[in-house]
C-alpha cells in the first residue's frame, strides 16, 4: 500500500527553498522561480548561472498524447494566463525551433513522480502517467506564479525539478450531508485542491441531516432523506443524482483526484431511519419519529432488513464510484441508548456469545463488509478506542484486516498509530489536533454559529502537522497519508467551506507531499503568500491570516 518513493539520491546539489530564503533579499525572493512553490518539491536544482528558457513565437508542444488531453489544455491555458501566449501543439514530424514537452516516459518510476526540466533548448516535462504529467504542469505553473520578473519576459529560469510525494493519500472530506453543495461548487472545490496536488476527495454523502446519493433501487431514500428539513433556506436541502456523480467523478479524475464516497453507520442514520423506521432498534418503535431532534438513532444490528437495504446500496455506490475505497464511518456509535436496550439486539449478543455490546460492532461489520467486498471494494472506518479519550487500550471492536483506518479524535493518534501498526491495518492521518479545517484558525474567528466549543487550529499549528508523528520509518510504514475534514454543521456554502479550507489546507498540503528534510515554517509562510493572491485571483474566499502576514 505505502507507495512513497525517496528520490533523494538522483543528485549532488540540491536546493530547498528555506535555506535560499535565508541568503535571498526579500525583493529577490518575490521574483524567484522557487517563491510560490507549494507543497515544495522534494528535490530542486536552480542553475542560477545558466540561460533561461525563452517562449518565442516559434515555440509549439511536442508530446504523444492528443492534442485534447487535459494536462495539454492545462500546459496551453497557463501559458496563456501567465504568458499571454498561445503556444500550438506541434504538427507531423517538423520538429519547431523552440519546444515545450510534455512525454510520457517510463523510466520515471512512481505514479505521481515526474522530473521538470528547463534549460536554454527547452521546457520538459515528464513523467510515467498522466497524473504525473499533470502535476508538472501544475509545479510550472507555480513556478511562473512565483517568478514574476522573468515571466512577464516570457522567460522560465534553467532549473531541474525532480519530484514526488511522501506519501500516496493526500485527501480533503466534504460534507454536503450536513449542508449541501451543488456540483458547480463542488468542482470549484476540487479545482482549488488539485492545484495543491491532493489526490483524494472524500464525500461524506450521509448522516443524520440528510442522504445525498440517489440510490435507484430505493428513490424514496433522496425523495424524503434528501429533503430532512423542513425549514431549510436553501442549501440544506438536496441530492446527487447518479449522473451528477459521474460529472464530479470525471471532473476529478482529469486532475488526479479520486472521489471517495461515504456512508455513515451504523450510527449517523436518522435520514435512513426517517425513512425506513424499521431498521431502528426494536424499543425505538412505538416512539414516533422525531427528525430534527437529538440525534440518537442507530440501524438495529439484528435487523436482516438493515443488511439487505445497505446490500442494494453498496452494490450501487460501489458500480458508481471508481475508487477503490467505501467509506463506512463506524464513529460516534451511540450503543448504549440502542443495542444495549434492544431486546432483538441482546437476543444476537447472547446468540454469539459476546460479552460487551459493543462487540455486536463485530457482527454488524461482518455483515456490511461482505456486501463491500462482494462488490470488489475496500472499507475504510474511522477509528474508534475502547474510549473516546485517553486512556484507552484497545479497539473498539475487532477490525477486520483489510480495513483502513482514520484516526481523528484529539489526543488519541499515538495510541491509533500503534494499533494499526500492531495489527496490520493502514492508517490514514486526520489527527483532530491539526487536520480538522472545520475548527477556527483564531480565537474569535468563524464559525459563528454550531460552534460547540470547538478547539483552536491556527495555521502555525496545522503547519507543525508530521503525518509520521516523528516516529522511526519502521514505525510509520503503515501511514498511507492525511486527510482534512470539513464537517459542514457550521458551513452553510462553498465560500464558507474554501474560507475554512485556506490557507490552513495548504499546510496540510505539504504535510502530505513534502519529506520533513524539506519543510520550513518561515519558507512556507513566504511561499503561501502569492499563492493566497492567486487564490483570491480566482475567486476564491481565503482567510488572510494577518497574525502572520504583516498589514
Ligand atoms: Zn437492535
Amino acid at each position: 500500500m505505502n507507495g512513497r518513493m525517496n528520490v533523494s539520491s538522483h543528485f549532488l546539489l540540491v536546493f530547498f527553498i528555506f535555506s535560499l530564503s535565508l541568503i535571498l533579499p526579500i525583493n529577490a525572493q518575490n521574483c524567484s522561480p522557487l517563491s510560490a512553490l507549494l507543497p515544495m518539491p522534494n528535490e530542486v536544482e536552480v542553475w542560477a548561472e545558466k540561460v533561461p528558457f525563452r517562449l518565442t513565437a516559434e515555440t509549439a508542444i511536442v508530446t504523444q498524447l492528443p492534442a485534447d488531453e487535459f494536462c495539454v489544455k492545462e500546459l496551453q491555458r497557463l501559458l496563456n494566463e501567465q504568458m499571454q501566449r498561445d503556444v500550438p501543439v506541434a504538427q507531423g514530424r517538423k520538429h519547431p525551433a523552440s519546444v515545450v514537452e510534455l512525454v510520457l516516459d517510463a523510466s520515471v518510476e512512481g505514479k505521481e513522480h515526474y522530473i521538470l526540466e528547463v534549460t536554454k533548448k527547452k521546457l520538459s516535462i515528464k513523467a510515467s502517467t498522466k497524473a504525473g504529467l499533470y502535476y508538472g504542469v501544475k509545479t510550472l505553473e507555480q513556478i511562473l506564479l512565483g517568478d514574476v520578473c522573468r515571466t512577464e519576459k516570457g522567460e522560465v529560469a534553467a532549473l531541474r525539478v525532480d519530484d514526488a510525494p511522501r506519501f500516496p493519500r493526500r485527501a480533503l472530506m466534504l460534507d454536503p450531508a450536513r449542508h449541501f453543495y451543488p456540483v458547480e461548487d463542488v468542482k470549484f472545490f476540487i479545482e482549488q485542491m488539485a492545484r495543491y496536488k491532493y489526490n483524494v476527495l472524500q464525500l461524506h454523502l450521509t448522516d443524520d441531516q440528510g442522504w445525498r446519493v440517489e440510490i435507484q433501487s430505493h428513490p424514496e431514500l433522496t425523495r424524503l432523506g434528501g429533503f430532512c428539513n423542513p425549514k431549510a433556506k436553501g442549501s440544506e436541502n438536496g441530492f446527487y443524482t447518479q449522473q451528477q456523480l459521474k460529472e464530479i467523478i470525471a471532473y476529478a479524475a482529469q486532475r488526479n483526484v479520486e472521489v471517495v464516497p461515504e456512508l455513515d453507520v451504523p450510527g449517523h442514520t436518522t435520514a435512513i431511519v426517517g425513512v425506513f423506521p424499521e431498521l431502528k432498534c426494536a424499543h425505538w418503535q412505538k416512539e414516533k419519529h422525531e427528525s430534527g431532534l437529538p440525534y440518537r438513532y442507530m440501524l438495529c444490528a439484528a435487523n436482516e432488513q438493515v443488511y439487505a437495504l445497505y446490500d442494494d446500496i453498496i452494490r450501487e455506490v460501489a458500480a458508481l464510484f471508481p475508487s477503490q475505497h467505501i467509506h463506512l464511518g463506524g464513529d460516534e456509535s451511540i450503543i448504549e441508548k440502542n443495542w444495549s436496550l434492544c431486546p432483538r439486539c441482546q437476543e444476537l449478543k447472547k446468540k454469539l456469545g459476546y460479552r460487551e455490546d459493543r462487540q455486536l460492532m463485530n457482527e454488524f461489520f461482518r455483515r456490511i463488509l461482505t456486501s463491500v467486498r462482494k462488490y470488489g471494494k475496500q472499507a475504510t472506518l474511522w477509528c474508534e478506542l475502547d474510549n473516546i479519550y485517553m486512556p484507552a487500550n484497545e479497539y473498539l471492536f475487532d477490525y477486520p484486516k483489510d480495513v483502513t483506518l482514520v484516526t481523528w479524535r484529539m489526543g488519541l493518534t499515538p495510541k491509533c498509530i500503534e494499533l494499526t501498526a500492531a495489527h496490520g491495518h493502514d492508517l490514514l492521518m486526520a489527527p483532530g489536533e491539526y487536520a480538522y479545517l472545520d475548527y477556527p484558525q483564531l480565537k474569535g474567528d468563524l464559525p459563528e454559529f454550531n460552534n460547540w466549543g470547538m478547539p483552536i487550529t491556527t495555521l502555525e499549528k496545522a503547519y507543525e502537522f508530521d503525518p509520521g508523528y516523528g516516529l522511526p520509518e519502521a514505525e510509520q510504514r503503515h501511514i498511507v497519508g492525511v486527510m482534512g475534514t470539513l464537517w459542514a454543521e457550521a458551513m452553510q456554502d462553498i465560500n464558507r467551506v474554501t474560507y475554512m479550507t485556506y490557507p490552513r489546507g495548504l499546510a496540510l498540503a505539504e504535510a502530505g507531499w513534502t519529506q520533513m528534510a524539506h519543510r520550513g515554517w518561515k519558507s512556507f509562510c513566504r511561499r503561501m503568500y502569492p499563492n493566497l493572491l492567486h487564490l483570491m485571483k480566482q475567486g476564491v474566499s481565503v482567510r488572510v491570516p494577518f497574525e502572520v502576514v504583516p498589514r
